[in-house]
């Protein structure tokens, strides 16, 4: 019987179920680190022969982790024995495969974004994967990026919800304060605050990314 380690090489952490034993959870790694590092030990269980026969097994600790690693490769998992620190080639293909989903999620969603422009489309795994990747594109922010906007009267920022703004006490809700009829204000039309141009010069150096993976492939 021997403890196994599940690395990890994401920022992200990792859920996974393990039938009997419940949901393992394998942390992201944190800044400046290469890898999380999460012991598997060996789990007793009552194992049911039949006929009211039950018997104490052991579950191999590495045989789990290597289980629980198998359904998540492309996540940045990787198992090792207890006490066995992993090598730089292991870690760097852990990186690498990590790496080549995350650019499959991203093209995945960006293709995706293209043709509905539907902030619900775009799946946690594909945002996360952009993040990772350090890409600030549209479709990865989540709506609450798009929830601020600029107050008409006084340009400060406030929710998009908001009824009466927190600076200038205006009511912004065009039954109560005509004055927004008079300036052709609406909620739903009110652009985001958000800094447009570092949105847009990310998506052009993230579609040169996609492009130079592309050929690579
Ligand atoms: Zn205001």
């Amino acid at each position: 019987m021997a403890k196994g380690i599940v690395y990890n090489v994401s920022p992200d952490k990792v859920s996974e179920r393990a039938g009997r034993f419940g949901t393992y959870v394998f942390p992201g790694k944190t800044e400046g680190e290469q890898y999380s590092k999460t012991v598997v030990e060996d789990q007793r269980f009552l194992h049911d022969m039949g006929n009211d026969q039950k018997e104490w097994r052991t579950q191999d600790g590495y045989e789990l982790a290597k289980d629980l690693v198998s359904r998540n490769k492309a996540r940045g998992l990787f198992a090792k024995e207890f006490r066995e620190e992993p090598t730089a080639a292991e870690v760097s293909a852990a990186v690498e495969v990590l790496s080549k989903e995350d650019t499959r999620l991203i093209s995945e969603a960006s293709s995706m974004w293209e043709h509905a422009h539907d902030h619900k489309l775009i799946n946690d795994e594909a945002r996360r994967a952009a993040r990772r990747k350090g890409y600030k594109v549209e479709w990865a922010l989540d709506d609450s990026y798009f929830s601020v906007i600029q107050c008409p009267f006084c340009k400060e920022s406030v929710k998009r919800n908001a009824s009466k703004c927190r600076f200038c006490n205006e009511f912004l809700v065009p039954e109560i304060n005509p004055n927004l009829e008079k300036i052709g204000w609406s909620r739903e039309k009110a652009a985001p605050v958000l800094d447009m141009a570092a949105v847009v010069a990310k998506t052009v150096e993230a579609e040169q990314a996609f492009a130079v993976a592309k050929v690579k492939r």
